[in-house]
């Protein structure tokens, strides 16, 4: 699951003073968000700005209507501190999932809240019809939300442009080879819309706001209709030098193996693991209705046809699980997406006793692998945190949010 890259994030702050300024901001906003409510003394202390300049952005951001006054919390001797929080009601950003039969539309507040959501069906993938259904359903979105909006996010699945990958299966969305999608889906609605793959935005919105919240280095793999993965490397999305970091769908599982659905290839993890081929089977099995109400309630009736799926999924994700240990010695590796949980809890039983890695240390604080936390929204809340992501994360995070006592 690829796409375009969404810009780089800078690896130093240098000497520009309105970078710094924005940085500092951002590292507030984060530190506050992460603890939930502190005073401007326990904001400085955490994260080693002068209290002058914390007062400063304090007032800057209640004025902007990011944070917000709670009143004075009681302890010790002496007038109490007063404490912020984020201020829900001060904004929400849109997430927009474009699947090939389906587009979801969600709006988060700044606490992360679902506020809005919208699913409907897509009959075509063609460009000139989904950004027609995606300026309606944003407009129908943004007017029920009503508070100011921050930013747009899209996640649709690719890879783009890669030669024999580029929207050749069902995986993918056919039409939309070589359409710069960010500069389309922006000039539909006429804002900026931020694009990303769905591995990678699913990640984001884990980090942001589900299993990931307080763990700076992890994986994630993402089922979508195929398989993807997105790494969170010290705090922020790793996409690789084009974007196309994650591609795990397309990694060979089986030499010579089953002809992949989506690029063609024999053996890739998606031929086994993937909910399109879930779906495939089941089809095959004469039972067509397979959408995610009907996969729980098959998961629970020990459907057969499910079952076996369950299984081969397992038997090729837990190699897949110490490879990523091996490569990327993440803290854990999560899995999530468009799946029912109790499918995905089943998956990782299943996994058994995983091949030894890098990861299989005597003291861990974490299993080896997490289940995902935002559910079947997964892909559209990520696209809705991504632009969120870019307001209250640091761009720095590393050493900084360390500095600054976030919890890692
Ligand atoms: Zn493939």
């Amino acid at each position: 699951m690829t796409i375009h890259t969404i810009g780089t994030y800078p690896v130093a702050i240098g000497k520009n003073p309105e970078r710094s300024r924005d940085h500092n901001r951002r590292v507030v906003l984060d530190v506050v968000r992460r603890h939930g409510s502190l005073g401007r003394a326990h904001i400085a202390k955490l994260t080693h700005l002068t209290s002058q300049a914390v007062a400063n952005i304090v007032d800057e951001l209640v004025g902007e209507g990011l944070l917000m006054e709670m009143g004075r919390l009681r302890s010790g001797r002496g007038q109490p501190p007063i404490q912020f929080a984020v201020n829900p009601e001060g904004a929400a950003t849109i997430g927009v999932e474009i699947a090939a039969d389906h587009m979801v539309t969600v709006a988060l507040d700044l606490s992360g809240r679902l506020r809005a959501k919208r699913i409907t069906s897509l009959r075509k993938t063609a460009p000139d019809y989904i950004l027609s259904a995606f300026t309606s359903e944003l407009s129908a979105v943004e007017k029920s939300v009503g508070a100011r909006l921050l930013g747009t996010g899209v996640v649709m699945p690719g890879p783009f442009e890669i030669d024999g990958m580029t929207s050749v299966g069902p995986t993918t969305l056919p039409g939309w080879a070589g359409i710069d999608a960010a500069q389309a889906l922006s000039e539909a609605c006429g804002h900026t819309v931020v694009v990303e793959n769905d591995a990678t935005a699913a990640a984001v919105g884990e980090r942001l706001f589900g299993a990931g919240l307080t763990i700076s280095n992890f994986c994630m793999i993402y089922f979508g209709v195929g398989v993807g993965l997105g790494i969170i490397q010290d705090g922020v999305p790793y996409r690789g030098a084009f974007g196309n970091a994650g591609e795990i769908g397309h990694v060979t599982v089986v030499p010579k193996g089953r002809a992949c659905p989506s690029c063609g290839q024999l053996g890739c993890l998606e031929g086994y693991a993937s909910v399109y081929v879930l779906k495939e089977k089941l089809a095959c099995a004469g039972i067509t209705d397979s959408e995610f109400g009907d996969l729980e309630r098959l998961h629970r009736a020990e459907d057969p046809v499910a079952e076996e799926w369950i299984d081969e999924a397992a038997t090729y994700l837990g190699p897949m699980v110490a490879m990523l240990e091996n490569i990327l010695d993440p803290q854990t590796v999560i899995l999530g997406g468009a799946l029912p949980d109790a499918i995905i809890d089943d998956i990782i039983i299943r996994m058994g006793n995983l091949p030894t890695s890098v990861a299989s240390r005597r003291q861990r604080d974490l299993p080896r692998v997490l289940r995902g936390k935002t559910g079947q929204l997964t892909a559209a809340l990520g696209a809705a945190s991504l632009p969120f992501f870019d307001i209250v994360t640091p761009k720095l995070e590393t050493s900084l949010a360390a500095a600054a006592g976030v919890p890692a």
